[in-house]
């Protein structure tokens, strides 16, 4: 049924994409035609030749950054996606998998709400699978709820807003059984000790697992999200997504983040060690009934009265997330580790609240 693609793929790759993208042309920039080194006048490509560096197109496939990425997370540059933010990395899963109006996904609930936003965009059925108490999946109920029209199955490890980490073999049960893509988001992975599911890559072409520029690395505001999976799942990413996606100051910055890893190494050590005298705090609050364990630089607190005391915080220009609306959730506020002074000035906050 689908025209097969030049490039050699996985058994079923081709039946999991939508027809259209799997034949899709994809648009060719001036800088895919000509992406050699050794030119010296470029006027292919209608820029303007004042205003140097910023007047010239940045590379389409972010080569550079990605040698940097590639040493850092341990995974080959073919295998890499980077786009704008994470966001980016979940909506292109669902216009390159589902049809709209007849595909479904499946995902752990409660999660970060994106995955959600973007199945709503794109007009595909979000089937939300409850955790336990515990906060953690079960790989048969997952499974349970999918059927043939289901593309994608969504988690998040560490999970937010629950900050625990799932299962690790519960995860892999899902990836070896589900015959679609499976999507691990590892926005906050920096912070944990578990194995990262980027090691699996090799061994599952159809895992993506996904981490981000946002939490650990401090840069949050240059949107710079990454994608890790099989490098044909990689191609069909980079036929799809816009040409020029990453811009040339988002690149520069990360390149100069990537230089210096220790510095966000110390910054996660301070962060946990922050969390932990946090985490300790609000368990010994009378307002706080019971502070669940995280693997990431927040934490989940259930409290006698989320609203009252996420409204007495506001009024005090200090602001958290109120997930009492959300399942499993309610009277919960989600914590974000800040520095020391701003953390003690919630503490003193809530102690006389
Ligand atoms: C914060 C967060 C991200 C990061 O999104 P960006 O678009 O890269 O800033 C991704 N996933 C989860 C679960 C998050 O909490």
């Amino acid at each position: 049924m689908n025209k097969p693609c030049s490039a050699p793929q996985p058994s079923n790759l081709g039946g999991l994409v939508r027809p259209n993208i799997w034949s899709l042309a994809p648009y060719s920039s001036a800088r895919d035609e000509y992406s050699g080194k050794e030119a010296h006048v470029f006027l292919d490509a209608n820029e303007n030749p004042y205003n140097a560096p910023y007047n010239r197109y940045p590379d389409p496939l972010q080569r550079e950054l990605k040698k940097q990425v590639s040493r850092i997370k341990g995974v080959p540059e073919d295998m890499i996606f980077l786009g704008n933010g994470s966001d980016e990395a979940i909506d292109l899963p669902y216009r390159i998998f589902c049809e709209p109006g007849r595909d479904n996904v499946v995902a752990i609930e409660p999660t970060y709400g994106m995955y959600k936003v973007c199945a709503d965009i794109n007009n595909v059925e979000y089937r939300p699978v409850l955790l336990d108490d515990h906060y953690q999946m079960d790989a048969d109920r997952l499974l349970k709820a999918t059927d043939s029209r289901t593309k994608l199955i969504w988690m998040c490890s560490p999970n937010n807003p629950t900050g625990n980490s799932l299962n690790r073999d519960e995860m892999l049960k899902v990836v070896e059984r589900f015959g679609g893509i499976v999507i691990i988001d590892e926005a906050y992975g920096d912070f944990s000790a578990q194995k990262t599911m980027r090691a699996e890559l090799a061994k599952h072409p159809n895992l993506i697992v996904l981490n981000t520029f946002s939490k650990a690395w401090g840069l949050a505001a240059i949107r710079l999200g990454m994608a890790f999976a099989s490098k044909e799942i990689i191609q069909i990413f980079n036929k799809v997504k816009y040409p020029y996606n990453v811009n040339q100051l988002t690149q520069q910055q990360a390149m100069e983040a990537l230089k210096d890893p220790f510095e966000v190494d110390k910054w996660v050590k301070t962060l946990l060690l922050e969390r932990n005298r946090l985490m300790q705090a609000f368990a010994l609050l009378p307002i706080c009934e019971q502070v669940y364990p995280s693997d990431a630089n927040f934490f989940l607190a259930r409290m006698t009265d989320a609203q009252r005391i996420y409204d007495y915080l506001v009024d005090r220009g200090i602001i958290v997330r109120n997930r009492t609306r959300v399942q499993l959730c309610h009277n919960c506020l989600r914590i974000t580790v800040g520095m020391k002074g701003e953390n003690n000035e919630l503490l003193a906050a809530l102690r006389s609240a």
